[in-house]
């Protein structure tokens, strides 16, 4: 029997690497495969400026990754999403299918099988040409996945448009089954992004990548079960598998170059630092954007609360060439708040210092923060966010969300105030820890994500 081979292609942006990457190292220790991990040519290179390759795990021979290009011409801005999809669904297929075609004509280690992150389900084509059996990796929350899935259904239902998957009546709420959470139309992922021509193409892509993944063997889940119970309950199938919290200290015994901005290690020291239960972490992961006075409002908010804080100011967090602090700032915050340009957050999120997390709702950042009892503040700005958020303030309700004013800015009296509200709501932590405890029992020996697993793994060895 040939060693099973999983090629892996995450859609190109941070927030889909990581947890793809974590799947990975999982299936590669815990399950014997050898891996082939695909970047596009722009985030290998990012991945691999931040970190020696002589570190990672880029030297061990069952761990490879590769990389092609995503069909972006130079000059072209990768935060620009629409044209990212456009590229990647014209110009993407072939250089995939040359690949895969090279490594099966390999004498030894051809690949055996395919996961396409659901935000390339047009690969899910190409592995098929190519001989590869496939699965889905959805990096979003199970009720995102549904409400793409359920597309065909909701332009029947006379919910969106079939043309651009714009609301037929915004803000209508409805249930993408009877027993599951309400949503507003306003919040599918598709109707969120910058404006209505973005959203439109985006809509396009998300469809074609729904009809591609008809047929697909498997679809797995970092989620578990009682975090979308309903969700689980109405998919109700049995190659459609949760399979987390995916998180690095289960796989990742090793370092690994997973960022595109390098983690700064001091964040550790300063929490040692603090007292327990004090700090608030912001971070509003990789895309996310603050317009300048945004930006500094929030500062000065931080400042407003009296209370330590991380905060995470990626150098492109206000699209300017630098980044611009209310004046004296710095001085009179002094060593009370800690501003670096990445974090590791994975080793953040369980610092018995921590308060609670102001967030952008990121599914990563969202089960991240869940898997380790953080009470949130929840700030999201696009895509699933907002989807997200209402999971955390309304289903599990372990969060709050902070309120825009009538000029659409979120004050730093707000911000005050709201901190001050979740840090005295007991309640919310109790229900954050209880939580956890479900979350971590479920990738435990004999939970649900963990049999899922196993179930997903050695499916996916069998027939090699
Ligand atoms: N992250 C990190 N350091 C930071 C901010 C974010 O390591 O300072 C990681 C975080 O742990 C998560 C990912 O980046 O795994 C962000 O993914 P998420 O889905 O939360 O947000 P996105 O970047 O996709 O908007």
């Amino acid at each position: 029997m040939r060693r099973p081979h999983a090629l892996l292609l995450p859609y190109p942006a941070q927030g889909h690497i990581i947890p793809l990457l974590e799947l990975a190292q999982s299936m590669h220790i815990n399950h014997g495969f050898t891996v082939t991990f695909i970047n596009t040519h722009f985030n290998h290179a990012r991945l691999f400026s931040t970190f020696p390759p002589s570190q990672s795990t880029a030297t061990n021979p069952s761990f490879n990754f590769v990389s092609i290009p995503d069909g972006m011409q130079p000059g072209d801005d990768h935060n620009d999403i629409a044209k990212l999809c456009n590229a990647l669904k014209t110009f993407m297929p072939l250089s995939l299918e040359q690949l895969i075609t090279k490594m099966n004509n390999q004498e030894h280690d051809k690949p055996t099988c395919f996961i396409a992150d659901q935000g390339m389900g047009w690969a899910l084509d190409v592995a098929k040409k190519t001989g590869l059996r496939s699965a889905v990796f959805a990096a979003s929350s199970a009720t995102t996945f549904t409400s793409v899935w359920n597309i065909p259904n909701l332009i029947e239902q006379g919910i969106i448009n079939e043309r651009d998957g714009s609301a037929k009546r915004p803000g209508q709420v409805f249930r993408l089954s009877p027993g599951t959470p309400p949503m507003n139309v306003d919040n599918l992922s598709w109707n969120c992004f910058l404006n209505s021509e973005s959203n439109k193409i985006i809509f396009q892509y998300v469809y074609a990548n729904n009809k591609a993944m008809k047929n697909v063997e498997y679809v797995i889940f970092n989620s578990f079960y009682e975090a979308e119970k309903e969700i689980f309950d109405y998919l109700n199938s049995s190659n459609m598998l949760h399979i987390g919290p995916l998180l690095s200290k289960q796989t990742s015994p090793v370092p690994f170059a997973r960022c595109f901005w390098a983690e700064d290690k001091t964040c550790k020291a300063w929490l040692d630092k603090q007292r327990d239960d004090s700090v608030i972490y912001v971070a509003f992961g990789s895309l996310a954007m603050l317009d300048q006075i945004q930006f500094e409002e929030l500062a000065l908010g931080l400042e407003l609360t009296g209370r330590p804080f991380l905060w995470v100011v990626r150098p492109d967090i206000t699209g300017k060439i630098s980044i611009c602090l209310p004046e004296g700032f710095s001085d009179r915050i002094g060593d009370r708040g800690k501003v670096v340009e990445w974090s590791p957050q994975q080793e953040v999120l369980p610092h018995p210092a921590l308060a609670c997390f102001m967030s952008h709702c990121g599914w990563n950042s969202t089960i991240e923060g869940l898997s380790n009892g953080v009470p949130f503040l929840c700030w999201p700005y696009f895509a699933d966010q907002h989807q997200n958020q209402t999971y955390v303030c309304d289903v599990w309700k372990t969060g709050l969300k902070v309120m825009h004013d009538e000029n659409g800015l979120i004050t730093k009296e707000e911000i005050r105030d709201k901190v001050e509200q979740l840090l005295g709501d007991g309640e919310i932590k109790k229900r954050a820890l209880a939580l956890k405890e479900i979350a971590i029992k479920s990738v435990e020996k004999g939970g649900s994500s963990f049999e899922n697993f196993n179930t997903f793994a050695t499916a996916f060895k069998h027939n090699v």
